[in-house]
């Protein structure tokens, strides 16, 4: 298949084992999996040494039937159509778990953001930008940051897409910054999500304060689900990014780190705590265990291996199908699945997008009441589902995400 990959095969698997507990009919299934739309655009850019270089980009519209698609934009040397095909299907049915009105999309250029130049980041994105025009609207497809893209990414979007509409349109991407038409607290939402429900889990495990969380990926989503969890107790003993990682039994000083951050593009020098690689971090012993940086990190190979009680998965598709089988085997570890557990971001854009249809916007304590009323209808649903039908976190999430994508289409019909 076109978009055959390792990741996007993982989406599938997921979907089928699902779609085998939820009895969906067989003439109802390609169609609720496979995406609608797949873009791919070579972007050509000049770069700062005169040589012209062309990137390829891609879009993935999952499904068009209940509201415009919704989705980040990742900036990534392995991005592939098929990782761009599977994060769009997971946000189909995160958004529809969250009850948004939105189909998954997701976007990806293949290119390494730390090394290219705040000049050749803007051409790139004012490009990709331009090609994707006809394809993508406020009513139509609408992005957002994701891995290695920020709110500068989306202001050049917002730019290039108002300047080719003749007026402003702010609501062409969310994630953008406040002076623009963002929204308050959106750049934190996904990680104060996270840690929201890392707590609520706490809550229910009736685990006592102070608990050790690791953190795998210092970005957007890590550091503010680490910065929010040390404000709430926690003790943060483990970071990392994708140069390795530091580990400290004692606790990190999460205001060095970010000194550190401010002047030094990686952890790799900070001298707060051991150093240790990224595979080694993931099995240090510790309550709460939060991948926040990219998928098939936790594999049938550590599964069995990891020392925590709260799996909080903050990164999307962090978990393969294999280690899920295993984890099934080991009840100990409470499973906060991606879908989930970082909806947050996606919530909070829904809030953006809202806002800057009506042109009126809300403060930062509505932004956050609404945030955590959303989360804690879905986390109950989530929890309430795995009871009932005596089934794990994930494939209750997925469940209740896919069915409702699936009555959609059967409400709607076929076409002509
Ligand atoms: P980011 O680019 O801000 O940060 C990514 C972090 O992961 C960085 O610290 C980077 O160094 C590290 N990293 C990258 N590759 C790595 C690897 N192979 N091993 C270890 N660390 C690695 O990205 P982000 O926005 O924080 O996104 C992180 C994850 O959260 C992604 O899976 C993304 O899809 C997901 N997510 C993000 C949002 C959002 O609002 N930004 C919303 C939902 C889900």
């Amino acid at each position: 298949m076109l978009f055959s990959s390792p990741i996007f095969r993982m989406a599938c698997q997921q979907f089928d084992a699902v779609a085998d507990h939820l009895e969906i009919p067989n003439a109802e299934r390609e169609r609720t999996k496979l995406p609608k739309r797949l873009i791919t655009v070579a972007v050509p850019v000049k770069m700062d040494s005169g040589m012209v270089r062309v990137y390829w980009g891609h879009r993935v519209q999952h499904h068009l039937t209940l509201g415009p698609t919704k989705g980040g934009l990742r900036y990534d040397p392995n991005v592939d159509l098929g990782e761009v095909a599977a994060l769009a299907m997971w946000m189909s049915w995160k958004c529809a778990l969250a009850g948004l009105p939105y189909g998954g999309a997701k976007g990806g250029i293949a290119c390494n953001p730390r090394e290219l130049s705040a000049r050749e980041l803007e051409a790139i994105t004012r490009r990709y930008t331009s090609e994707m025009i006809p394809f993508i609207g406020p009513q139509i497809d609408v992005m957002a940051p994701d891995m290695g893209t920020n709110e500068q990414t989306m202001a050049w979007m917002m730019d290039v897409y108002s300047m080719h509409i003749g007026a402003a349109t702010p609501s062409i991407v969310t994630g953008k910054p406040v002076g623009i038409g963002g929204s308050l607290g959106r750049k934190e939402a996904t990680g104060r999500g996270v840690a929201y429900l890392v707590n609520r889990a706490i809550d229910i495990l009736k685990m006592p304060a102070g608990s050790r969380v690791i953190l795998q990926g210092f970005g957007n989503v890590g550091s503010h689900a680490a910065y929010t969890l040390a404000k709430s107790g926690a003790r943060v003993v483990g970071i990392s990014d994708f140069a390795g990682g530091v580990y400290n039994p004692r606790g990190i000083d999460l205001e060095a780190v970010q000194r550190h951050l401010s002047g030094h593009r990686t952890l790799e020098d900070f001298t707060g705590g051991e150093h240790l690689g990224n595979a080694e971090l993931l099995l240090q012993e510790c309550e709460v265990l939060i991948p926040a940086a990219t998928e098939r990190v936790i594999t049938a190979e550590n599964a069995g291996k990891i020392r925590c009680r709260v799996l909080a998965e903050a990164a999307n598709g962090p978990t393969t199908p294999e280690a899920d089988v295993i984890l099934r085997q080991r009840p100990e570890i409470f499973v906060i699945p991606d879908i989930l557990c970082n909806a947050g971001g996606v919530i909070v854009s829904y809030f953006e997008w809202v806002q800057d249809l009506q042109n009126f916007f809300w403060n930062e304590t509505e932004i956050f009441d609404k945030l955590y009323r959303v989360l804690e209808q879905s986390f109950t649903q989530v929890l309430r589902e795995a009871r009932e039908k005596k089934i794990d976190h994930r494939t209750a999430a997925l469940a209740i995400g896919i069915q409702k994508v699936v009555e959609a289409k059967r409400i709607r019909g076929i076409f002509p």
